[in-house]
């Protein structure tokens, strides 16, 4: 059995290109455990964690191609930096991005933390308002969207 799953770890993570280190949570086979910031007061899930040299590094699964990181899916890694400093603990220094043809290494920067508290008031103030300004133009990204039950501003 332990065979087994260790086999199928290993075909995952040549499947989805995980960095080496050794798979601590995945939430792509079976749903893993939610996360919380009590911090931010967000919730989340990485697709996987690994864990390396003593470090939690999320890593997140795309499916789409891209020649450069999207900034939708760095503060998505972000938030999942988070998450890991919070439940983990110790200091989480990068997260991983995995698009169909490539890979980025997305440093948790001051800068990107910076970002992180930045965008996540305004979300919370936009709330508040009851104000939300709708920044994009891809009726793509809304064809798939988890929330587009409940979104007013859906492109399609
Ligand atoms: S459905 Fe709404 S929340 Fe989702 S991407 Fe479109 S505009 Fe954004």
């Amino acid at each position: 059995m332990a065979k087994r799953i260790r086999g199928n770890a290993v075909m995952k993570k040549k499947e989805y290109r995980i960095p080496e280190g050794k798979i601590t949570y995945s939430d792509l086979s079976i749903p893993g455990k939610t996360l919380f910031s009590k911090r931010y007061r967000i919730a989340g899930k990485p697709d996987y964690i690994v864990e390396k040299n003593d470090k939690y590094i999320p890593v997140e699964v795309k499916s789409g191609s891209h020649q450069q990181p999207q900034g939708n899916h760095v503060l998505q890694l972000a938030t999942y930096c988070q998450l890991l400093e919070e439940n983990y603990g110790g200091f989480v220094p990068y997260g991983i991005l995995v698009y169909k043809n490539s890979d980025f290494k997305i440093p948790f920067d001051p800068t990107l933390r910076f970002e992180l508290g930045s965008v996540i008031s305004k979300m919370r103030s936009s709330l508040k308002d009851g104000k939300v300004v709708l920044n994009h133009n891809e009726p793509g990204k809304c064809k798939y969207c988890s929330m587009r039950m409940y979104c007013e501003n859906k492109l399609v």
